[in-house]
């Protein structure tokens, strides 16, 4: 008999009732020491006071007005995220999958707008994803998410990830855009080297293609900048965030300059939640906080900290992980063993990771985890690696 619950995830018996800032605590009284962070969503670590706050105070004035009306915490958000990136406008949504669907349509119509409705093509990239939408799912490709739900959205070409001789190929005067990633997060912390995302850069200014960044996983402060594409010193022209943007509250965003967001006039686009006032409180709050420049480079910090226990525990297991890659606290462990045995002996131990494709077992730590947290976190995985039957074994 089928569950009450639609079944399409395979759920560890773990009940979460409460959580304080990196740990969190199950119903039988065990504490958690979180390096999932609700998968990149939970920046701030679990009942940030600020967040608490913020959300406390904006649910005693209003839940809710439709985008009918002028929404102030919107309109706060807005401009904070307009003034700290390339971004000249921003729509509000509930999810990434949300974000990649007005994305998908605003380059599309971006082309329609110019004169040249042909050009529909939008280019992604092996072991990518971008939501479980049919725009999603289509943009991705993958069998694992495709199959059986066809027919898709027509209208994108996949190429292997780091093929440059089929992206010159493939970009053309039919193409209205590149989607990517500049770090692979479910195709198992795949980061899309500097050198590359300025190469696109160039590709995409000398066809007009535009670029499509998602940041959904990588963005909102993980890589130790506010957006991972700083990095490399390049902008895209329409960029997907959702994630740790709303800390934990349902929140997404399509940003972009004004030339990409040519044609989305008044009726093109909409949402009945998107830019609620609840989420928009809670994400100018995390916006503040994670954007200022301090807390950038504490997350640096720490990053270069947790990456180099890392290492010393890579080096400890060698039958069982391989390397450690990634950037920020948006790192993965190449496993040898297989990542979901890994994982499964980090609950035994109290610590909580994600798998990733690629047999990479991913740790996106809340922003905020101390210094003895990253230690705490480092020696639970000995103990789990410990555990693990290795490769060798
Ligand atoms: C999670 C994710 C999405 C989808 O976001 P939802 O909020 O689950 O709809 C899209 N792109 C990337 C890179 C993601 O990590």
């Amino acid at each position: 008999m089928i569950t009450s619950i639609l079944p399409t995830y395979s759920r560890a018996l773990l009940t979460f009732v409460s959580g304080q800032g990196s740990w969190l605590v199950e119903e039988d009284g065990r504490r958690f020491l979180d390096l999932g962070a609700g998968i990149a969503v939970n920046a701030l670590g679990h009942a940030h006071p600020a967040l608490v706050k913020a959300l406390g105070e904006q649910a005693n004035a209003l839940w809710h007005v439709s985008n009918l009306y002028n929404i102030p915490a919107q309109q706060k958000l807005a401009d904070a995220l307009v003034e700290q990136t390339f971004a000249d406008t921003a729509f509000f949504t509930n999810s990434g999958t949300e974000a990649c669907e007005l994305a998908v349509k605003m380059a599309r119509k971006y082309w329609h707008e110019k004169g040249q409705p042909e050009r529909v093509e939008i280019i992604t990239f092996s072991g990518s994803f971008h939501g479980r939408s049919s725009a999603g799912i289509a943009a991705a490709g993958s069998e694992k998410m495709t199959k059986g739900f066809g027919p898709l959205l027509p209208g994108f070409t996949h190429l292997e990830f780091g093929d440059h001789d089929a992206l010159n190929a493939a970009a053309t005067d039919k193409t209205a855009a590149i989607l990517v990633e500049p770090i692979q997060g479910e195709g198992g912390i795949r980061p899309l080297p500097d050198a590359c995302l300025k190469g696109l850069r160039d590709l995409c200014h000398q066809h007009g293609i535009l670029m499509i960044l998602d940041e959904v996983q990588c963005g909102m402060g993980r890589t130790g900048k506010l957006f991972a594409h700083e990095w490399a010193g390049v902008a895209p022209d329409i960029m997907m965030v959702a994630k740790g943007i709303g800390g934990g509250f349902p929140l997404g965003a399509v940003l972009a300059t004004e030339n990409a967001a040519t044609g989305m006039t008044a009726g093109t686009h909409g949402s009945t939640y998107g830019g609620n006032p609840l989420a928009c409180a809670v994400g100018a709050k995390v916006i503040e906080i994670v954007g200022d420049e301090a807390f950038l480079a504490e997350v640096n910090r720490k990053a270069a900290l947790m990456r180099q226990k890392l290492e010393g525990l890579v080096a400890a297991h060698p039958d069982v992980f391989d390397a450690v890659r990634g950037a920020g606290l948006m790192l993965g462990l190449k496993c040898k063993a297989t990542n979901t045995d890994v994982v499964a002996a980090g609950y035994g131990q109290g610590v909580l990771t994600v798998p990733a494709a690629d047999n990479v077992v991913r740790l996106l730590p809340a922003l905020t985890i101390t210094d003895e947290e990253i230690a705490t976190a480092v020696d639970l995985l000995d103990a789990a690696a410990s555990q693990v039957k290795g490769a060798d074994a």
